[in-house]
């Protein structure tokens, strides 16, 4: 399983709602996954979730802003101190997780699209992250 930096808040986050019926069902697999005590890969570019995502195109690029999900995983990266190539422990994420910061979370969230609509946010955040990665 390969992991971007910003999903990594996508994960802690994600309420049932996706892109399409494809992309939930991979996000219950890795969160599954990670439920198991899974090791990952964090990667730049798309991962497994990108891979189920009907905005995923060739060569890595985002129909919804390739050089905008990079800048939330360069973030994302920064917030939990964590760089892409590392292979790490649903535990040891989830510990990061639990020490960002609301503005750590809101240079990585702030702006997207769920955030806007309402379905991500601080408070939810804090209430989810003791729940996933654990
Ligand atoms: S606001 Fe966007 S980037 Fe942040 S967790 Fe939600 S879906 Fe992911
Ligand atoms: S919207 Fe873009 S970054 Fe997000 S899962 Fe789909 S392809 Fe990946």
């Amino acid at each position: 399983m390969r992991l971007r930096g910003h999903h990594l808040f996508c994960a802690s986050l994600f309420q049932g709602k996706g892109y399409n019926g494809a992309f939930a069902a991979r996000m219950e697999e890795v969160l599954a996954a990670l439920s198991r005590g899974e090791a990952f890969l964090l990667c730049e570019g798309c991962d497994s979730l990108c891979a189920a995502c009907p905005n995923c195109r060739p060569g890595d690029q985002c129909a919804l802003g390739t050089e905008d999900a990079a800048r939330r995983d360069a973030a994302a990266f920064a917030a939990v101190g964590l760089i892409p190539g590392q292979r790490v422990v649903p535990e040891q994420a989830g510990e990061r997780l639990r020490c960002v910061t609301e503005a750590q979370w809101r240079s990585v969230c702030e702006g997207c699209r769920w955030q806007r609509e309402g379905l991500c946010s601080w408070g939810l955040f804090q209430k989810m992250r003791k729940q996933r990665f654990v």
